[in-house]
């Protein structure tokens, strides 16, 4: 044995380098040697590849593994070639990638014996013509990597994986190597039992990252959030992940017109412009990437200081996996996630129309993700119990929940609750249907049961679901409950669970946290909800918008809209300049009416010795976003806005949002030509008139009703907007 290890090293300096084995390596690789089949779960970054390439250079015959990451093989392929000088023939990829000519070179070096790894997609594993080549090789064993995609329950299911074991079996029996960093148990379960490795040995490490810090915060005022956090972290480097392609590039551009180094990167960008921006990136001429979640496969940058979530990932996989990205090389590592459960709910609706099972799944990891957010639970902790693994200090010390504990209250009471309400209904039921118990919630399923006449119904009534929900995350952690995963995530007593009804003892528990729910509506204006406004100033403020509205004889909404009197209220602009920075403040506004505002503003600040939050400002970008320019662009070439509208796949309806948007933030545009072009004159008259002497404020409904029938909305809406432009900007 002695002798394998000394070998083993020698190798592994030999083709890697490297002096010493990461983790379980050395153990892994052993069993392999051994000829045994292993399973490996490790988190990403952990040293996977090396567990089947280094055997497979040190066995005889020919490796095979298998891997969906078609765009990573040859960057695979290319780093082993690199180890071994003279020898292009070592390592070879079959996919649907290689021309005619390429794919029989790799044939010919297969045959001759020179490979030693070959990387196969499940897709060109199972073409006929690929496992009849295969056939004629002397096979050291098989790998698949990311073998996750074997489950419905990994974050990325691919039914080809479910074949694997079937066609290996056909190719010719070999050991088997199966790695993933998805470690759910569930995941872990099929796995196992579609590659028939039940009972094998499982290596796996630890996934915590003790060096990452996780929080969690409303998604309230999330673009000013993001910009003062990098502000306050100059130089270091981060990736913003956002659900949406048209978020990558708002914020992107956002952050560029604040001074931030940031690119774009999403899939629905030409090829050569996103690898410029991913190297950019890796090159440091970036400091900021902004992503979808294509954005980081394979990507080896070790010195990412900060990941943040622009919206809450999809499952905890994708969570654990995105954050995973930061502080590689063990340094610092902030993860911060911008959450609010609207963004739940709009996750939701998007899986509508996918197949009933599939919704099933995703609503269920969805949750998971949800309550990982709300608990107040070491975020550590919930993590890792998350992916089967207990975490038993009291206290990480880096997350939110650890340095800013919620209150504790004893618990015990409420455990046996819950738990007695599981057993009175049989266990078939899942965390909704118990906690609509306890607060006696009636709804068709509560219905169906006849559960609204159960004796339990309502015994929980003077706490609400939002309480429930915490006590039933604790009992999971606890273990004194189990989740049925396979059955749609019915909730068992586990005989822990059983004993602590037996004999129970006090619980410290906490009460989820409560996130403020933002509207925030994907416009790119800035939100100043929730940030402390100076009460005093906006009152101040307010009057003399009066005053200058007497005086000017203009409904106050023209000169500025409460929003923008709101931000000033916490920017606190004393120059004409700073004063364009507030929201729904354009160049004409900041001219027109500013300078007696901003003259109010120094005087109050002057007073009151005021520290004014000059480093937060944020600049807004809406007049910069593409469609916008292009909406504008447009107007001053006075297309009509049905054409408009079709060029961008709008509705009308969207169109004149957009347009309202462009000008509430104090862009003029001149829209006339379209109103003579589809409007009575008359009406154009009536509407301005109420809007300029009658309107109290400047929404639609009042507008309708003081119109009454004569108008429709889409024509009170274009005189507003012509209004808007002319008077107020
Ligand atoms: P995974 O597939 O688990 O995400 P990789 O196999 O891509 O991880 O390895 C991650 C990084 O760790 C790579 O840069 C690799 O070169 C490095 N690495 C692997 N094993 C060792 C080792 N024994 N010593 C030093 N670095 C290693
Ligand atoms: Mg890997």
């Amino acid at each position: 044995m002695e002798t394998i290890t000394k070998n083993l090293y020698e190798q592994l300096k030999k083709y890697f380098g490297f002096e010493a084995f990461k983790g379980l390596q050395e153990p892994i690789i052993k069993n392999v040697l051994e000829g045994n089949d292993t399973f490996v779960l490790m988190p990403t970054g952990g040293g996977k590849s090396l567990c089947y390439q280094l055997p497979a250079l040190m066995l005889e015959g020919t490796a095979i593994v298998i891997s969906p990451l078609i765009a990573l093989m040859k960057n695979q392929v290319d780093a082993i070639r690199g180890f071994i000088t003279d020898n292009n023939g070592v390592a070879h990829f079959l996919n649907s990638s290689l021309t005619k000519q390429q794919a029989q070179d790799v044939r010919d070096d297969l045959l001759k014996g020179a490979t030693k790894l070959l990387y196969v997609a499940p897709e060109s594993l199972t073409k006929e013509e690929n496992v009849v080549l295969l056939r004629q090789l002397k096979i050291s064993f098989y790998a698949v990597d990311e073998a996750h995609c074997i489950s419905e329950w990994g974050h990325d299911f691919r039914p080809e994986y479910r074949r694997i074991r079937p066609i290996i079996n056909e190719i010719g029996a070999a050991p088997l190597i199966a790695l993933t960093a998805t470690a759910t148990p569930k995941v872990q379960h099929d796995i196992q039992r579609s590659l028939g490795m039940l009972d094998v040995q499982v290596f796996k490490s630890s996934f915590n990252r003790p060096n990452l810090y996780y929080e969690i915060r409303s998604k309230v005022n999330t673009e000013k959030e993001i910009i003062k956090f990098i502000k306050h972290n100059e130089g270091k480097s981060g990736i913003i992940y956002c659900l949406s392609r048209k978020k990558v590039e708002d914020l992107s551009e956002l952050l560029k017109v604040n001074g931030i180094k940031a690119l774009p990167y999403h899939a629905g960008m030409d090829a050569n412009t996103r690898s410029n921006n991913q190297d950019q990136f890796l090159m440091e001429s970036a400091d900021i990437i902004v992503a979808t979640i294509a954005f980081g496969m394979g990507i080896d940058k070790p010195d990412v200081r900060f990941v943040i979530h622009y919206d809450i990932p999809k499952s905890l996989e994708g969570y654990y996996q995105e954050t995973g990205r930061a502080g590689r090389d063990g340094g610092e590592g902030r993860c911060i996630t911008f959450y609010s459960y609207k963004d739940i709910h709009k996750l939701e609706k998007f899986m509508q129309g996918k197949p009933i099972a599939e919704q099933e799944i995703s609503k269920q990891l969805l949750q998971e993700a949800a309550a990982y957010a709300e608990s107040s639970i070491c975020r550590r902790k919930l993590l890792l119990n998350y992916f089967g693994e207990d975490y038993i200090e009291e206290n990480c010390g880096n997350c939110d929940n650890c340095l800013f504990p919620k209150q504790q209250f004893e618990g015990r009471e409420y455990l046996i609750q819950v738990l007695e309400t599981m057993l009175a209904v049989k266990e078939k039921f899942k965390t909704e249907h118990i906690t609509n118990i306890l607060v006696g919630i009636i709804n068709s399923t509560i219905k169906s049961y006849r559960h609204h006449e159960h004796e339990l119904f309502g015994s929980g009534a003077d706490k609400d679901i939002r309480f429930w929900n915490a006590i039933i995350r604790h009992a999971l952690i606890l273990h004194f409950v189990e989740k049925e995963i396979d059955n749609y995530g019915l909730l068992k007593v586990t005989p822990k669970g059983r004993a602590y009804l037996k004999d129970p003892y006090p619980v410290q528990l906490t009460e989820d946290r409560e996130y403020s729910e933002s509207d925030d509506n994907d416009e790119v204006i800035i939100q100043n909800k929730g940030a402390a406004c100076d009460e005093e100033l906006l009152a101040m403020l307010k009057d003399l918008r009066r005053s200058v509205s007497k005086r000017l004889q203009l409904p106050p909404f023209v000169i500025f809209q409460d929003p923008s009197l709101e931000d000033m209220a916490i920017q606190y602009p004393i120059t004409l300049d700073e004063l364009k920075n507030c929201q729904g403040v354009g160049e004409g506004k900041a001219k027109k009416y500013g300078e007696d505002f901003v003259q109010l503003i120094k005087q109050y600040v002057d007073e009151k010795d005021i520290t004014r939050p000059q480093d937060l400002i944020v600049k807004s970008v809406v007049n910069k976003s593409s469609t916008k320019v292009f909406i504008i662009q447009s107007i001053d070439r006075k297309l009509m806005f049905e054409d408009i509208a079709d060029v961008k796949g709008f509705t009308m309806e969207e169109l004149f949002t957009e347009i309202e948007a462009i000008v509430n933030s104090g862009t003029k545009l001149n829209i006339n030509y379209y109103i003579e072009a589809v409007m009575d004159e008359d009406k154009v008259t009536d509407i301005y008139t109420y809007f300029k002497e009658e309107a109290e404020d400047e929404t639609l409904d009042a507008a309708m009703a003081a119109l009454g029938h004569d108008c429709t909305e889409e024509e009170v809406r274009l005189v507003r907007i012509r209004f808007m432009s002319e008077v107020a900007n």
